[in-house]
C-alpha cells in the first residue's frame, strides 16, 4: 500500500485535492471526510438554482462517493465530521453515521472551507431564515418558496451571494429589499461601482437600503426590524454577511493562524505542522499585487490551492504565488467584476495612486446592438504599473476584466495595455479595445499631457475650498446645454465643447480648471484646447458626470 493521504473537507478545494492526488499516485490510500451529505457540489450554483435558470437539482451534484470511488480510487466519508487531530499519532478522530473512529494519515489536507456568520439576533431561529451555503440549505430554501409562498424577501448584506439572491427572488416574482450596514453596497469595489450596481438592482424593482442593518425578525408576522426601528416586509429572510474560515479543528490541534485569521501556509500551501497542507476559504495567502497577506474566499484560487496542496502532500514542490482576486458578478442584465486593488484598496496599501475610467460601448458604434461599459483602470503613479480594474457593463464586461487580470500577472504597466493587441472585430470590440483606451487616459494623466483627477478627487477638493477662506474649485461642464439643465454641479460654468474656443474669456488663467463632460471624451478635447490656448492647470473629472452621480454626495442643481 502507498502513502496514506486523509483530505478534510470535499468540496471545492478538498474534492480538487483527491481528484489530482489519485493522478499522481495510484498507490496512495486516499481518503476523503465530508461532513455533509454532498461533496463536489457547485456551491456558486446555488442561487441559479433557486432563480430556475438551473432547472434541475441534479445538475448541482458534480460528482457522488460512488463516482469518486469509481472513477478515482478515493474512499469517500460522507456525513462524517473529523472532530479532531492527533499530531503525535498522526491520525483524524471522526464521527460518522457509524459512530466514532481513527483514520491514520501520513499526510493530511485541510480543505474545510468557511462558514457563513450568522449573528445573534432576536428572531434568527424563526422558520423563515436561511443562509445560502451549502445543497441542504438550497433545498430548505426552495421548500419555504414552494410552500409558504412567501410575498417578500429580505436579504441582509449586499456582497455577490446576497444580490445573486436578490435576483434570484426577483426572478420568481418575489419583491425582494436588500440590507446592507455599508454606505454602499459590493464593497469590494469602490463606490461608483457599487452605485451603478445599485443602480441596476432598483431598476429591476429591487429595493436597496444601505447603512442600515437588521436588527430582529419577526418571523410569525413576516416583519424584519432594520438598526433605524423601520419594519420592512420579510416572508423570506436571507442572511448574507460575511464569511468566517472554519478553523475549529486547525485551533484545536495547535496549527497557527495568520494576522488576518486565517490558517497559515507558506508557499507550498504546508502549515506549521510539516505533515499537513491546507487549502481553499479557510487559509491566508498573499494578495499578488499588494504583497500583503489576504483572504481571498473564491472558488477559483481553492481550486487551484487544492491541486497544488495534494500534489505537495504526495512529494512535489509546487508553489502558490497568491490571488488577485478576481471576480464577477450577474446583476440582472449587467456583469460587475474586477481584479486586483480597487482605487480604496490601492490607497490602503500606500500606492502612490491613478485611476483612468473610460464609459465606451462594449463594440464599434456603428455595429447594433452596443451595450455601455464602464472600465476603471487603476495604477501606480510612481512607474504605470497597473494595479487593478473594475468595470460593470453588458456583454464583454468580464473579458476585459480577464485581459487587465492577466497584465498584472505579468505586473504590465499602462505601457504594456496600450500595445496589447487584442481580437477586433466590430459585433466584439473597437480597433481600440476598452482596455487599451482606458491605458491610453492613463498614459496621458502620468505625462502630464491630460492629467485626471477622480469624482472623489473633485469632491475632496469642492470640501476643501467650502472650509477655507479660498474660492470654490473652477468647474467647467463642457456638455451641452440641454444635458447642463437636466442637472450639474452647483456652481459649475457651461461652456459645450465645440463654443469653448470662442468663450475662452468666461474660463479664468489664474485658477485651476476642473472640466467634465458625461463620461470624459468631450472633457478630454477641452482639456487639450485649453492646454493649447496656454492654460496650465487643467484636470479632467475621469468618468465625468456619470462618475459624479455614481460616486455620489455633491450638490447638484437640476
Ligand atoms: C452561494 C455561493 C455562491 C458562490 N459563488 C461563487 C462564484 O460565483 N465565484 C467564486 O469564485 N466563488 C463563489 N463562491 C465561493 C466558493 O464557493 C468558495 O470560495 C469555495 O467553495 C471554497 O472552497 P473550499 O474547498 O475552501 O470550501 P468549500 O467548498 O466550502 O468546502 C469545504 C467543505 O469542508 C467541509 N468541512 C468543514 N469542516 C469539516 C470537518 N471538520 N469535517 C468534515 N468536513 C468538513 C464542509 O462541510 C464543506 O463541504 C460561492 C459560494 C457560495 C456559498
Amino acid at each position: 500500500m502507498g502513502e496514506k493521504l486523509v483530505i478534510v473537507g470535499g468540496v471545492a478545494g478538498g474534492a480538487t485535492a483527491a481528484a489530482r492526488a489519485r493522478r499522481l499516485s495510484e498507490d496512495a490510500e486516499i481518503t476523503l471526510v465530508e461532513r455533509g451529505p454532498y461533496v463536489s457540489f457547485a456551491n456558486c450554483g446555488l442561487p441559479y438554482y433557486i432563480s430556475g435558470a438551473i432547472a434541475k437539482r441534479s445538475k448541482l451534484l458534480l460528482q457522488t462517493p460512488e463516482g469518486f470511488d469509481a472513477r478515482y480510487g478515493v474512499k469517500v466519508l460522507v456525513d462524517t465530521e473529523a472532530v479532531e487531530i492527533d499530531r503525535q499519532g498522526k491520525r483524524v478522530r471522526v464521527r460518522g453515521p457509524e459512530g466514532e473512529s481513527w483514520l491514520p494519515y501520513d499526510r493530511l489536507v485541510l480543505a474545510q472551507g468557511g462558514n457563513p456568520v450568522m449573528p445573534p439576533l432576536p428572531g434568527l431561529d424563526s422558520p423563515n431564515v436561511f443562509k445560502l451555503w451549502t445543497v441542504p440549505d438550497v433545498d430548505r430554501i426552495k421548500a419555504w418558496l414552494d410552500t409558504a409562498k412567501p410575498a417578500s424577501a429580505l436579504i441582509a448584506g449586499g456582497g455577490f451571494i446576497g444580490l445573486e439572491m436578490a435576483e434570484a427572488f426577483t426572478e420568481r416574482g418575489i419583491p425582494t429589499t436588500v440590507v446592507e450596514l455599508l454606505p454602499r453596497i459590493m464593497s469590494t469595489m469602490d463606490p461608483e461601482f457599487g452605485a451603478m450596481v445599485a443602480g441596476k438592482l432598483g431598476e429591476k424593482g429591487v429595493r436597496v437600503l444601505t447603512g442600515l442593518g437588521l436588527k430582529a425578525i419577526h418571523g410569525t408576522e413576516g416583519k424584519a426590524e432594520l438598526s433605524d426601528g423601520s419594519l420592512v416586509d420579510a416572508g423570506v429572510v436571507l442572511l448574507s454577511i460575511g464569511v468566517r474560515p472554519e478553523l475549529s479543528l486547525a485551533k484545536a490541534a495547535g496549527l497557527a493562524l495568520g494576522a488576518t485569521g486565517g490558517l497559515e501556509v507558506d508557499e507550498e500551501l504546508r502549515t506549521s505542522d510539516p505533515s499537513i497542507w491546507a487549502a481553499g476559504d479557510m487559509v491566508e495567502i498573499v494578495n499578488k499585487v499588494s504583497g500583503r497577506k489576504v483572504r481571498v474566499p473564491l472558488a477559483g484560487p481553492a481550486n487551484r490551492q487544492g491541486r497544488i496542496a495534494a500534489s505537495n502532500a504526495l512529494g512535489m514542490h509546487l508553489e502558490y504565488h497568491g490571488a488577485l482576486g478576481t471576480s464577477v458578478f450577474k446583476a440582472f442584465d449587467a456583469v460587475a467584476a474586477s481584479t486586483g486593488l480597487s482605487e480604496k484598496a490601492a490607497r490602503e496599501a500606500g500606492f502612490d495612486v491613478g485611476a483612468a475610467m473610460i464609459v465606451k460601448d462594449n463594440h464599434a458604434g456603428y455595429y447594433p446592438g452596443g451595450q455601455e461599459m464602464t472600465l476603471k483602470l487603476v495604477y501606480d503613479r510612481k512607474d504605470g504599473r497597473v494595479l487593478g480594474a473594475q468595470a460593470f457593463g453588458g456583454e464583454g464586461t468580464e473579458k476585459r476584466i480577464d485581459v487587465v487580470a492577466t497584465a498584472l500577472q505579468g505586473r504590465l504597466s499602462l505601457d504594456d495595455l496600450a500595445e496589447l493587441d487584442l481580437a477586433y472585430a466590430p459585433p466584439f470590440s473597437s480597433a481600440n479595445d476598452p482596455v487599451n483606451l482606458a491605458a491610453f487616459i492613463g498614459q496621458n494623466d502620468l505625462s502630464g499631457y491630460a492629467p485626471l483627477e477622480t469624482a472623489a478627487g473633485l469632491k475632496a477638493a469642492m470640501a476643501a475650498a467650502a472650509g477655507g477662506p479660498g474660492e470654490a474649485p473652477f468647474i467647467l461642464d463642457v456638455r451641452n446645454r440641454g444635458e447642463f439643465e437636466e442637472g450639474h454641479l452647483k456652481g459649475a460654468h457651461n461652456v459645450p465643447v465645440d463654443e469653448l474656443r470662442f468663450g475662452l474669456d468666461e474660463v479664468p488663467r489664474d485658477r485651476r480648471i476642473h472640466v467634465h463632460c458625461r463620461s470624459g471624451f468631450r472633457s478630454h478635447l477641452a482639456l487639450r484646447i485649453l492646454k493649447g490656448k496656454g492654460y496650465k492647470d487643467v484636470v479632467n473629472v475621469t468618468g465625468g458626470w456619470l462618475a459624479i452621480l455614481a460616486e455620489g454626495g455633491f450638490d447638484i442643481e437640476r
